[in-house]
């Protein structure tokens, strides 16, 4: 090659990164982050065109691109997420995002559905909605957002997170993250984004914004209103306050191990997590015995509970934040307790109405109440569940009582006979999610969730048999 041709090939090369960058987001917003929303849906609108026009195959690689990408930084993002909200334990985080990255359905999970009869064939597609509008808890500040990216861009979107302000950090770190594994597999930059400094004030524009076509709220159960509230199509995954039953035909020794891990998995803080004990009266020692003898459950005595209840519900009967996600000896140490390094929990014995049994604690301090018998645990299960439909959960041997407590209790998860993680796939069967919606409907939430439904119809062709 000539100088002259060296000259106007750099040029040439030249001219065309300049009109890439034209039509994409400016060279600083590839990593993501942006200062405003505006800024953020105006890259976000552009990426999902762009998104569209590629091949399946193509969204099918950006998803392995993530799945790789949090998998490759999950040491990093779990122990960040540790450090700054100072929330669960590190191993749990690991599986979380394991979990998260593996689990989570991507582009097979919109199958278009295909019907022939008579009249010809219908073909029901599963169609982008747009851009999507996240906003995500301080509790799982990587799962949440590993969970909603894979699910929301393999069904064609794009999405701007709003994240936790107590979880800016880790949410933004992993933004980058995943924008550069959708960028590292030839997809759009801008597809997945987040402002620098999430608030309740980018939340609002966010909510308010006319260019996002759908809202999703991960939290409490004001964030979820906020969203039900905007006049967008909305999905609402809120709060719960999941119950165990335990009658007298379980097996308790299993049931005891599992209530354990169940409920100590990242310090209780996944919303699926155990969160009261009720056990028939005929089991309620035993079961208190077995729990105890796993060597991780810490019985307290009347005195202790009365301390540790004071310490971690405000007089407000509100739950000091103060305390949520910390390990076990972090709670007792504050009321003179010591306790070995081998303990995940807290365990007392509480009356119907004690705080705890009300309040979702997301910590390692679990209530057992004490009831007559399964009707009265399946009455009180329904009461402190609260009209949540998140989790419930049951070990029972009698079919008749785990089908009376599933109807009675109308949570979308109801796992029988294994700890609350179970029911998001974690050793249990089906795929996961970190965004459960009960409130409006959409249970585990998955790729199909994020889409609208286009049928097209062929008449008087295509049935071939
Ligand atoms: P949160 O409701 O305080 O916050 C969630 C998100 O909503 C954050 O990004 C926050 O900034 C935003 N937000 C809160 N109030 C808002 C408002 N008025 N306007 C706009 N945005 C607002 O919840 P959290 O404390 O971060 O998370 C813990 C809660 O989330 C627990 O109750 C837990 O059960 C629930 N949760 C539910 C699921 C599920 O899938 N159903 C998953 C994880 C956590």
């Amino acid at each position: 090659m000539t100088m002259n041709q060296e000259i106007i090939t750099g040029l040439v090369k030249k001219v065309i990164d300049e009109l890439i960058m034209e039509k994409g987001p400016k060279r600083e917003d590839l990593t993501g982050l942006v200062d405003t929303v505006d800024e953020e849906v105006e890259n976000s609108v552009e990426a999902q065109k762009r998104l569209i026009e590629m091949s399946l195959e193509r969204r099918c690689e950006i998803i392995s691109s993530i799945r790789k990408a949090v998998l490759d930084n999950n040491e990093m993002l779990s122990a960040l997420s540790i450090k700054e909200t100072d929330f669960g334990r590190y191993e749990d985080k690991i599986r979380e995002n394991i979990l998260c990255a593996t689990k989570t359905p991507g582009v097979e999970d919109i199958q278009p559905i295909a019907l022939s009869g008579d009249h010809g064939l219908m073909l029901l597609e599963f169609a982008p909605v747009g851009v999507i509008g996240s906003l995500t808890p301080i509790t799982n500040p990587t799962g949440t957002l590993i969970h909603n990216s894979i699910s929301m861009i393999a069904a064609g979107n794009s999405v701007v997170f709003n994240p936790h302000p107590s979880a800016r950090e880790t949410s933004t770190r992993l933004v980058q993250i995943l924008h550069q594994a959708v960028v590292d597999a030839g997809g759009p930059p801008g597809l997945v984004s987040s402002v620098r400094e999430p608030n309740l004030e980018t939340a609002r524009e966010i909510v308010e914004h006319p260019k996002i076509n759908m809202l999703v709220a991960t939290g409490g159960r004001p964030v979820v209103n906020v969203v039900l509230r905007s006049g967008k199509k909305a999905i609402g995954a809120g709060a719960g306050n999941p119950p165990v039953v335990v009658d007298e035909t379980a097996n308790i020794r299993k049931a005891a191990q599992c209530i354990v891990d169940g409920a100590t998995i990242n310090n209780n803080i996944f919303c699926t997590c155990e969160k009261e004990v009720i056990a028939v009266d005929e089991v309620a020692d035993s079961l208190i015995k077995f729990m105890q003898e796993t060597g991780k459950a810490y019985l307290l005595t009347p005195e202790e509970a009365k301390k540790v209840t004071n310490l971690v519900v405000t007089p407000e009967r509100k739950i000091n934040i103060a305390y949520i996600g910390k390990n076990v000896q972090v709670i007792l140490r504050e009321v003179g307790v010591e306790l070995g390094e081998e303990y995940r929990l807290a365990i007392f014995e509480a009356p119907k109405d004690h705080p705890l049994v009300w309040l979702e604690q997301m910590m390692p301090v679990m209530p057992i109440v004490r009831v007559k018998d399964i009707q009265e645990a399946i009455q009180f299960g329904v009461e402190v569940e609260q009209g949540n439909r998140h989790t419930a959960l049951m070990h029972s041997t009698n079919v008749e009582n785990m089908t009376a407590f599933a109807r009675a209790v109308q949570t979308t998860i109801f796992v029988k006979n294994g700890p609350g993680y179970a029911g998001i796939g974690l050793g249990g069967e089906g795929h996961t999610s970190f965004t459960i919606a009960g409130p409006t409907g959409e249970g585990l939430t998955s790729a199909r969730t994020f889409t609208r439904q286009r049928r097209c119809t062929l008449v008087e062709s295509f049935r071939i048999i």
